[in-house]
């Protein structure tokens, strides 16, 4: 090869090589380029990195300055609650789930002081280990291990209950422990000396004002007992007095002193009543009574008063309404007796009006009961004021009235006892209305009580009925209980119109007969075949026509009977003097007298006794003590016993009871009616009574007519009765 080829050759090489340089400077270059590149994001990053980490860092910093500051305030608040716990007066501790003590403060501590274990760390058990040991706790005659078993059992549970410990020192503590969700167990040590200290005070005082109460009530009891044996004395030799031939002024004396001395006996018996109500000591004795016949003795009770101030009482009781109920007749009698009384006491002219209406149904009574009178009335302001204790309205008016003003007070709580309501309207001038409902059972002895619907048995033929003469107020219930029988009525008021409505065809007279001359006449002008009933006001009142004579006030019963043996008893007896009362018997003289015992200590009571009984057709023994009652039971086989309660050697329950126990060794179902008398008159002592046996009780004063009442009730044959007379109720 040439020389040129050679060169050529070679400046093609080199041309290469430069151009290969080129090319690798360029991809140098590019590389490079690319190399910067990187190292400038890297850069950057580390930049950004360095704040990221600078900024985390401040923001530690930050945080751990506001955790100190955390910190120091958790510390300050837990220092405060701790210091508060502290100076709470009761202990407060706080115990782990094992039943190691956390921590607690002085108050907790301050019975262990002194033994050095018990700190933080110590266990429940240890604890209560040392209280035994070292006689922190009293736990009286308890087993020290007992106790330690029964605290741990009570710290076991769930929910540990409160539990009250004595220390030694006296005080109480009642521990309260409370177990949190995580097994710890909070625990407070309540110092409750003091209330316990005054509740023992409040119940020694209670004590205390409970024997001062029983105290005073028996206090009461003798009271009353004391008071009633001389009353006894002095009202029935007062009666007895009364009896004998006094002159006028002597006769006023007696008086006066009966008179006062029942007003002292009523003040006696309502300041007793009252203080038992208000304590409370009052129940209700239920026993089958009669309403009606409870309304009209007391209507007879009243009567002599209300007859002296000329104003009538007259009753209107359903005649759709049972009368035979079950409740405390006493209590509903006392009730009814201030009522009426107040009735009367505050009217001057008029009348009284009482009245029962009410439902019954399915053995039980609703009954409403009203006491309307046309006395003076109360004034409005004064009508919520006279059921308070010792409220009387003031006005000139009223002081001339004799009361206490303890009536209502005690008639609203028996009513209110009874689960009843009592309740006043009045008008000043015109007159009162007091009334009160409650509802009573009907009683189921009640067998002869006729369906409601038909309250009597009528003869077939009676239909047309004339109701003459008066008082026109009864005349008018008169008049609405007959139409309410289905019977046609016809009223009338003197003897032209009785004629006259007769001459009208009437299958019965009825007349009211109130003693005045006309009646005799306008009776006496009735052809004799003319049935007749007279119901007459005053009492032994005859008339110059036979027929039944009914007294004034009647039972409903007595005039339904009077219905239906005009049936039996037609045609009557043209003439002849029928005029006695019905219940009269006549006197065989091969009947013997009622054998009457009366046990009696006292030898003016005695003497009263035989002074009030003297006139009674009846053979009268006396026995001084129990012992001879239960003798003369034996010797004298008596109808009746009147027993005295407070007696020497053997006293009248003990005798009362030892006679019905001689009649029950006797077999012969003999049943002597005993009827109490004493002067014990507070509550509790008639059930005590009636549980020796004994049939009827009487207080003390006695009254004739009840000592009457209990007698004529004897029901054996072949006695004479005991009244030749008739019974005298308001003797
Ligand atoms: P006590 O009944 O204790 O003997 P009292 O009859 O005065 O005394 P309450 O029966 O409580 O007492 O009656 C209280 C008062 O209510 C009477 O004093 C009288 O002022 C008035 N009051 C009661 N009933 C009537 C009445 N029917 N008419 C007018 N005022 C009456
Ligand atoms: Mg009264």
């Amino acid at each position: 090869m040439s020389l040129a080829g050679k060169l050529t050759q070679e400046r093609r090489a080199r041309l290469a090589a430069e151009r290969l340089l080129e090319q690798k400077q360029a991809e140098l270059f590019a590389a490079n380029r690319q190399l910067g590149k990187h190292a400038r994001a890297l850069s950057e990053e580390i930049v950004e990195t360095r704040e990221r980490v600078r900024s985390i860092e401040d923001e530690n910093a930050r945080v751990r300055g506001e955790l100190s500051t955390a910190n120091a305030r958790i510390q300050l608040v837990e220092r405060r609650l701790w210091q508060s716990i502290e100076t709470i007066p009761d202990g407060f501790a706080l115990f782990d789930e094992d039943g190691r003590l956390i921590m607690a403060n002085r108050a907790y501590l301050l019975p262990f002081e002194g033994i050095a274990a018990v700190g933080p760390g110590v266990s429940y058990m240890e604890m209560l280990q040392f209280c035994t040991e070292e006689g922190i706790v009293d736990i009286g005659d308890m087993d020290p291990a007992a106790w330690r078993e029964y605290m741990r059992d009570r710290w076991q549970s769930d929910a540990p209950g409160p539990r009250t410990i004595r220390l030694w020192n006296g005080r109480a503590i009642r521990l309260l422990d409370q177990r949190g969700p995580s097994g710890d167990m909070v625990s407070l040590a309540l110092d409750i000396t003091a209330e316990v200290r005054s509740k023992e005070v409040l119940r020694r005082a209670k004590h205390r004002a409970e024997a001062a109460s029983r105290a005073k009530s028996a206090f009461l009891a003798n009271m009353s007992h004391e008071i009633r044996t001389p009353m006894n004395g002095v009202m029935g030799m007062a009666d007895l007095l009364r009896e004998t031939e006094l002159s006028e002024e002597q006769a006023l004396y007696a008086g006066t002193i009966r008179n006062s001395a029942e007003a002292l006996l009523g003040i006696i018996n309502d300041v007793l009543d009252y203080s038992k109500v208000e304590a409370d000591r009052l129940s209700l004795q239920v026993e089958g009574f009669d309403l009606e016949r409870c309304l009209h003795e007391v209507i007879l009770l009243m009567q002599p008063k209300a007859r002296d101030q000329g104003i009538d009482i007259w009753l209107d009781y359903d005649l759709f309404l049972p009368t035979r109920l079950r409740g405390d007749a006493g209590r509903l009698r006392q009730v009814l007796t201030n009522l009426i009384g107040n009735a009367v006491k505050f009217t001057l002219a008029g009348h009284v009006l009482i009245r029962v209406v009410g439902m019954a149904d399915e053995g039980r009574a609703e009954l409403h009961i009203t006491v309307e009178d046309t006395g003076i009335g109360i004034p409005a302001d004064k009508l919520g004021h006279v059921f308070g204790d010792f409220n009387q309205v003031e006005d000139a008016q009223n002081r001339r009235f004799e009361g206490t003003g303890l009536g209502l007070a005690i008639a609203q709580k028996l009513i209110r006892l009874m689960g009843g309501d009592i309740w006043v309207e009045s008008v000043p001038g015109q007159g009162s209305v007091f009334g009160f409902t409650i509802t009573l059972e009907t009683d189921t002895l009640e067998t002869e009580e006729p369906a409601p619907d038909a309250p009597c048995r009528l003869p077939q033929d009676l239909r047309r009925v004339v109701v003459a003469g008066r008082p026109e107020g009864a005349r008018l219930i008169l008049e609405r209980q007959l139409a309410q029988l289905g019977l046609q009525v016809q009223s009338c008021h003197g003897a032209a119109a009785l004629r006259e409505a007769v001459e009208a065809g009437a299958d019965l007279v009825i007349f009211l007969h109130e003693g005045e001359a006309w009646s005799d006449q306008a009776l006496g002008s009735l052809a004799p075949e003319q049935p007749v009933i007279v119901i007459a006001a005053a009492r032994g009142a005859a008339h110059p026509h036979g027929g039944q004579v009914l007294q004034m006030p009647m039972a409903r019963d007595e005039l339904f009977a009077a219905l239906a043996r005009l049936g039996q008893q037609r045609p009557m007896a043209p003439e002849g003097p029928v005029l006695q009362a019905q219940k009269k018997e006549p006197v065989l003289p091969e009947k013997r007298k009622l054998r009457v015992l009366a046990a009696e200590d006292n030898r003016t009571n005695r003497l009263v006794f035989e002074k009030m009984v003297k006139a009674l057709e009846i053979e009268l023994r006396f026995a001084e003590n129990g012992r001879e009652a239960v003798e003369g039971f034996a010797t004298f086989a008596p109808d009746i016993i009147f027993m005295d309660i407070s007696m020497p050697e053997m006293d009248g329950k003990e005798a009362s009871r030892e006679i019905r126990r001689l009649e029950a060794e006797e077999g012969a179902g003999r049943h002597v009616p005993i009827v109490a008398m004493t002067a014990h008159a507070m509550q509790g002592d008639e059930a005590d009574i009636r549980a020796a046996g004994i049939d009827h009780y009487l207080t003390k004063p006695l009254r004739k007519a009840e000592l009457i009442a209990r007698m004529v009730a004897v029901e054996v044959p072949d006695v004479r009765p005991v009244e030749a007379g008739g019974l005298s109720p308001d003797g």
